[in-house]
This record gives C-alpha cells, structure tokens and sequence, in this order.
C-alpha cells in the first residue's frame, strides 16, 4: 500500500535534500520545491503514512499530536502566523494528491484568494 519509493520517503531517508524549516522525532517540515504562493511549506509526518484516513487511523496520539503543534510552529517560523495562512491536505485522485505520504500544505506571505476555483 505505501510506496517506500515516493519522493518524500527519500527526502526522509536523507536519500534527497531539502529546505528543512523544522524537525522533531515524529515530524519533518520543508519548502515546497514548486512555491505556489510566496511561503510554500509541507508538514510531514515521519511515518509511514499515505493520507489522513491511513494516519488517523494508525498514527499513535503523540505523531497526531506532533504533527498538529508543527503546524503551527511552521506557521510561526515562516512569519505567518499573524497575517494569515491556508492549510491543506490533499487526498486521493479527485483532490490531485502527486505524492502519495501525507503531507500538509501551508500557503501564505499574500492574500490567497477563495479557497477553491469555482466552475
Ligand atoms: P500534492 O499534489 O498535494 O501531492 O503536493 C505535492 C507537493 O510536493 C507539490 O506541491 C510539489 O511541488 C511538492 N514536491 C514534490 N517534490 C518535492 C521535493 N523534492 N521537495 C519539496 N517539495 C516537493
């Protein structure tokens, strides 16, 4: 089911580099490499996880609880946490998740605009 070879597993076996922001023992936070927005950061966790169902699911209290205090200690570290950020996570084909290990995305640095493109 998860695919040990996915770009972040490398990133966490060290295997390829990144723009570390922040680090603990469950968790690993880093620039995106395609900046969709001024600051651009993913939240990881360091566990085998495809996505939220996969990680609530199996995800011991302390990885959840890891995982959400690095959210918000990115946000602080990137200099957004007063003037506002969006969180994301996507999941599965309709969501147009790339990279199957369940990551966070933290936008901010500019107005975002609305949340989703309307059709
Ligand atoms: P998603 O579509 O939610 O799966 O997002 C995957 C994200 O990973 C994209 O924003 C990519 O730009 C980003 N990404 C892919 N490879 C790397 C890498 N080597 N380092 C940092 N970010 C990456």
């Amino acid at each position: 089911m998860y695919d040990d070879n996915n770009i972040f597993a490398r990133i966490l076996r060290g295997e390829i580099p990144c723009k570390k922001i922040f680090e603990d023992s469950h968790t690993l936070a880093f620039d995106d490499i395609n900046p969709q927005a001024p600051v651009h950061a993913l939240v990881i966790p360091k566990g085998k996880y495809v996505s939220m169902k996969d990680f609530t699911e199996k995800a011991s209290d302390a990885e959840m609880a890891a995982l959400t205090r690095a959210i918000g200690k990115v946000a602080e570290l990137k200099g957004v946490k007063e003037s506002g950020y969006r969180v994301l996570a996507n999941a599965g084909v309709n969501a147009h998740q790339e990279v199957p290990h369940l990551h966070f995305h933290i936008f901010g640095g500019a107005a975002l605009g609305p949340m989703l493109v309307k059709k």
